[in-house]
């Protein structure tokens, strides 16, 4: 019997798809470069059904990758034409809250928003938030190790985590899944799994860690002269008025065109960098902290939100869809040293005009995080190599000591790239593992390393 009509026979007609009952969003994640489908795509509703499917497909050395909302944006979740696609969709649910533990035990194929939700409702707080929380599964999120807009306060996904189930290639189930803050009993099993985009397990189930509720957030939009300006406002709102729990940073290219197209103006000057500011500090405390800001010269202008309303309009700037508009735009997504991300901008956007003199070159991010994000666009004609572009961005954060990856992941995109950001030896003791864990190598290949 060949391998889908053995899955088919195992798991039931319905749970597995192929030809043209195989959807577009099994083809290509948000990145939007999948072309092929893949040989079949299964949907398992349980993890000893994750099990079988890895056992059949590791007996018969035919790839397998996981899919979760496919809105990443890396190319990791695309096939390559030869696969078994696992889509999570249907692990789904919210298995426990435990609000002594401050726990929340949940099932991988689960939307983040549907997570967030339920941790409200229990009078606690998941700190893991994204623009695509309304698709983006819990085992996308954790096998990207997700970043989003809570980091600088809370951490990544990694740090959201407590406990993990995951299936390993050769259908054995792995489960941690502890509750307790405080483990060191051996290796911690679960960060493997935790940021290798499914080439070494994959995820079923995991116990989230959930805080405090944050209480009512002050959102301000600030104008600053310089970059070392924000660097400064953000050191001084951190020890100062504390509670600090989004600091985004915009430089001027990219404000000045997502706001224009939204129609939005705040101030009647425009400034080299406009920041979101999020702390818990209450009216008077924010009102104070940026008044001293404002006489010492730190802020040239600041807008505190005076309604949810108003604080939408001001995040929608920073979520920037009107430049999704632009033709051929990139998107990267790198981070470094939070002192040299100025001069960085300055050098990646000269070299990226000396090449492109009509592009659009812009930069925002989770500054707070050392993240910033580069949007490049151009028109360009036949027989020019757009790889030029990913060179020029890589190449000048190498002489920086950045990362090609900050919140993302690798996936197929950044893979040609990855020894710019990793040692030799960094990379050898990944491929060991990798060998250890997949050694017939059906896990997502061709994807990380
Ligand atoms: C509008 C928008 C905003 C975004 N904002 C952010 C942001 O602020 N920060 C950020 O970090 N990312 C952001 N992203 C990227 C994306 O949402 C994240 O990478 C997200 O974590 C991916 O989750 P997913 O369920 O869609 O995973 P998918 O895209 O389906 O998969 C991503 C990778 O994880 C693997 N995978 C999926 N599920 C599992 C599993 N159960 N077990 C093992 N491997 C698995 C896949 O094989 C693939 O390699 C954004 C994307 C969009 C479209």
């Amino acid at each position: 019997m060949n391998l889908i009509a053995e899955l088919r026979a195992r798991l039931g007609e319905a749970a597995v798809l192929d030809g043209k009952d195989i959807g577009g969003r099994h083809v290509s994640d948000m990145s939007t470069t999948g072309t092929a489908p893949p040989l079949a795509v299964v949907r398992p509703r349980t993890i000893e059904e994750v099990s079988t499917i890895l056992k059949l497909c590791h007996a018969a050395g035919t790839p397998v990758i996981a899919q979760g909302g496919m809105t990443g944006l890396a190319g990791g979740g695309n096939p390559s034409g030869n696969e078994i696609v696992i889509s999570l969709e249907l692990i789904r649910g919210i298995e426990e809250i435990d609000t002594a533990s401050a726990t929340m035990t949940v099932r991988a194929g689960t939307p983040l928003e549907e997570c967030q939700t339920a941790a409200d409702d229990a009078g606690l707080f998941l700190a893991l938030d994204l623009g695509s929380r309304g698709s983006a599964q819990i085992g996308g999120n954790l096998s990207t190790n997700a970043g989003g807009i809570r980091v600088i306060r809370y951490g990544m996904a990694r740090e959201q985590v407590l406990g993990l189930e995951a299936v390993l290639a050769d259908g054995t189930i792995v489960s941690t899944m502890n509750k307790m803050l405080k483990n060191n009993a051996g290796y911690d099993l679960k960060h493997l799994f935790i940021g290798s985009e499914g080439t070494l397990g994959i995820i079923t189930r995991a116990v989230l860690r959930l805080h405090p509720p944050t209480g009512e957030i002050t959102t301000v939009l600030c104008a600053v002269s310089t970059y070392e300006d924000v660097v400064k406002l953000l050191r001084r709102a951190q020890g100062e008025l504390g509670g600090v729990v989004a600091f985004e940073a915009m430089w001027r290219e990219y404000f000045e065109f997502t706001a224009s197209a939204l129609k939005l103006s705040f101030f009647a000057e425009a400034h080299p960098f406009w920041v979101i500011l999020e702390s818990t500090a209450k009216g008077d405390a924010m009102e104070s902290f940026l008044g001293e800001c404002l006489e010492d010269g730190l802020l040239q202008d600041a807008l505190i939100a005076q309604s949810h309303a108003q604080a939408r309009e001001i995040w929608s700037v920073r979520e920037g869809h009107p430049i999704e508009t632009l033709p051929n735009l990139l998107n990267f997504d790198v981070s470094l040293p939070i002192a040299r991300i100025g001069d960085y901008a300055v050098e990646c956007s000269a070299a990226l005009h000396a090449r492109w003199s009509a592009s659009h070159v812009s930069f925002y991010g989770h500054v707070g995080d050392s993240n910033v994000h580069i949007c490049f666009s151009v028109e360009y004609g036949p027989g020019e190599d757009m790889h030029d572009v990913d060179d020029i961005v890589y190449g000048v954060l190498k002489d920086y000591g950045g990362s090609i990856s900050a919140e993302h992941g690798v996936g197929t995109l950044k893979r040609p790239y990855l020894h710019l950001s990793r040692s030799p030896q960094e990379l050898a003791l990944m491929r060991c593992l990798k060998q250890a864990l997949d050694p017939r190598g059906i896990l997502n290949p061709g994807k990380v390393i």
